[in-house]
């Protein structure tokens, strides 16, 4: 399941990149080790060394920096030791060979398990992070819409086993379309992408933001009551509107937000759900805009 933050869209397509060439340099370098295996030919001084499989190119990337945003896959950590099983077992075939000796089958075959183990692993690793990328909103970071459905239907199930309530809040923000005429559409975007760092770092870790679109967000705030939601909402409400947007040449831009918040139910599906909260903010706005609206069952929409 996701995490509440989706990783920064740039490093995880760096990392795609990184991957594709160290594979390739793997492949260039396995047909070197079969050359001088099969042909005796010379190889590699580097293959004897007991870390060769962190001075090949892709031993410099995985194993010589951190990478926060591959941390906890799966395929990720596995990786890192098939490749040092890799160069293992290649260093015990190019001993064997210089020594004149007979590589047995199972030594060989143990060296292409792990070599096509590693492979398979890396192409893993690869869809992983193309999804990864496919669900996240590349103007500001957050979720996008596509990733929103499972996400709810998630909690709505959480919910249900746990008898612990879960809050859908709407938030658009307001008169967004008077920054884009003031100050230009570029700016719009940065103002965007301002007020999304803005909610995250507000938001609880278990929180999630996704672009409903445009200007506008829904935020899943699980384990909450619909009072506590409400009080949290208006906390961060109240902070936006405070929160001088700092662009550089320019004198600070103010924005604010409307904000509706309804409760997943059991008996009630997402999309209704969404539409309350939808029904909410739009009492928010009829009201005046910077406003925190609930929908409840006696709810009635604005004229
Ligand atoms: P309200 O308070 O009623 O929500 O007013 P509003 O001006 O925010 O709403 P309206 O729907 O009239 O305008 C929304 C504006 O948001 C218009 C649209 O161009 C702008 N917008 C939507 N997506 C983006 C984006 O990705 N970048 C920028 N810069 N602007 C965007
Ligand atoms: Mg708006
Ligand atoms: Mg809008």
């Amino acid at each position: 399941m996701q995490s509440s933050l989706p990783s920064n869209t740039g490093d995880l397509l760096n990392a795609l990149r990184e991957l594709d060439a160290g594979v390739h340099k793997h492949m260039s370098w396995l047909k070197v080790l079969h050359r001088s295996l099969i042909c005796n030919s010379a190889s590699n001084a580097e293959d004897m060394l007991d870390d060769a499989h962190c001075r090949c190119q892709f031993g410099l990337w995985y194993y010589g920096q951190p990478h926060p945003e591959l941390l906890g896959d799966n395929s990720f950590e596995k990786i890192g030791t098939l490749h040092q099983e890799v160069h293992e077992c290649a260093r015990a075939l190019l001993l064997k060979s210089q020594d004149g000796q007979v590589i047995s089958p199972d030594e060989y075959n143990q060296f292409m398990d792990a070599a096509l183990q590693f492979k398979f692993e890396v192409g893993k690793l690869q869809a992983n992070i193309i999804n990864q990328v496919c669900v996240v909103d590349h103007l500001t970071g957050v979720w996008n819409r596509s990733s929103m459905q499972q996400k709810l239907e998630e909690e709505h199930e959480r919910m249900m086993r746990s008898d612990q309530q879960c809050c859908v809040c709407m938030m658009d923000l307001d008169n967004f379309k008077q920054v884009n005429d003031t100050y230009g559409h570029p700016v719009g975007d940065l103002v965007l992408q301002a007020a999304t760092q803005f909610l995250n770092k507000q938001l609880r870790k278990y929180d999630s933001v996704f672009r409903y679109g445009g200007e506008e967000f829904l935020l899943c705030l699980p384990s909450t009551t619909i009072e506590d939601a409400q009080s949290l909402m208006d906390r961060l409400r109240s902070e936006l509107a405070a929160f001088p947007i700092e662009l550089k040449g320019k004198s600070a831009i103010h924005i604010s937000a409307s904000f509706g918040l309804a409760t997943m139910r059991p008996d009630e599906s997402i999309a209704n759900t969404i539409e309350q909260a939808d029904h909410a903010l739009l009492c928010a706005k009829a009201n005046g805009r910077n406003l925190v609206c609930v929908w409840s069952l006696d709810f009635k929409m604005p004229d």
